[in-house]
């Protein structure tokens, strides 16, 4: 019906889920899903928080379209999703980059119009999000903020998990997120563990900068993951384990998500499925049901010299 036809923040949410029939260990009992993120309309899970954090801030009066500009430090995919927002709802858009992200996805930024600040980075983000803070200080700026922002997890809480229960009849046992800002893993997680205590809440962050698991901080290759620091978003106590996963099995495991599978894979997808199938080959996993949140697409990487097919 035409009159139920939105602008392109409506198509936001409500994706997919997927069976990962030919990742389940054998005679396990073990049933696999993944959530298909990357069906959201900029492409990964983080268009939902791009939206509701507009959508907070407006509601707040801290920002107005035609006088606010929009300030980020993002990886890549809540710029992104801040980058189509913004188009649709008439803000300036600048996005703090950290060096080394992939070409594509600085290519996306300037596409949908937003000016792109490419910082010189450690390997995590906290120089980016210095440098948006200092962008952002001024009364026509307005900084997001994911990290720290309430409205990111909320979004999870409010939306992906509810999603989650109902595809799923409302009977999930494990779910596996990879850990950025942590809004996925505690919004989705409460929801879960609202609706049923015992679910098993498994966050997974880069093993060369498994901070979370009281490592240093370090490079590595799973963007989107695995900040350097620990996020004030991130709820610890929904959390009941995390698992690091190192750079090549996420590679390796994006590839056989894609291969196996068909479904086209990115790294942080590769990660979380690493850390999935390693609890579902646990004895305890038995005829269990685990869901694995796939944050974007292996076309968003596709050309980094590391991810080429071998
Ligand atoms: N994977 C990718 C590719 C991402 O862009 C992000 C967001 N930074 C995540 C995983 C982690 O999500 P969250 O920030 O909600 O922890």
């Amino acid at each position: 019906m035409a009159d139920e036809i939105t602008d392109v923040t409506g198509l936001i949410g409500d994706t997919p889920v997927v069976r990962l029939a030919a990742l389940e260990p054998e005679g396990s009992g073990v049933e696999l899903y993944g959530k298909v993120e990357a069906r959201n309309p900029g492409g990964s899970v983080k268009d939902r928080i791009a939206l509701a954090m507009v959508l907070a801030a407006e509601k707040e009066g801290r920002i107005a379209p035609g006088r606010t500009t929009i300030v980020e430090a993002t990886s890549g995919n809540t710029g992104i999703g801040l980058a189509f927002v913004a188009a649709a709802r008439g803000y300036e858009l600048v996005i703090c980059l950290p060096q080394g992200m992939s070409r594509e996805r600085e290519t996306l930024l300037r596409l949908f119009g937003a000016r792109v600040e490419v910082i010189e980075s450690m390997g995590g983000m906290t120089e980016a999000v210095e440098a948006a803070r200092s962008l952002a200080d001024g009364d026509d700026a307005w900084m997001p903020d994911q990290f720290a922002n309430p409205a990111n997890p909320a979004v999870h809480r409010r939306t992906t998990g509810p999603e989650l229960l109902r595809q799923l009849d409302g009977r999930i046992d494990v779910l596996v997120a990879g850990i950025g800002t942590g809004g996925t893993v505690t919004g989705t997680g409460h929801a879960l563990k609202a609706h049923d205590a015992s679910t098993l809440v498994v966050g997974v962050e880069p093993a060369s900068s498994a901070v979370l698991s009281g490592g240093q901080a370090g490079p590595h290759r799973i963007q989107g993951i695995g900040a350097g620091f620990v996020p004030p978003v991130l709820d610890r106590r929904v959390v009941d384990e995390i698992v690091a996963v190192s750079d090549d099995a996420a590679i390796d495991t994006a590839w056989l998500v894609s291969r196996r599978c068909g479904v086209l894979a990115g790294l942080s997808c590769g990660a979380a499925v690493a850390a999935a199938v390693e609890v579902a080959q646990r004895e305890e996993s038995r005829g269990k049901r685990i869901v694995v949140i796939l944050p974007d697409s292996g076309e968003r990487y596709a050309s980094l010299p590391f991810f080429q097919p071998r």
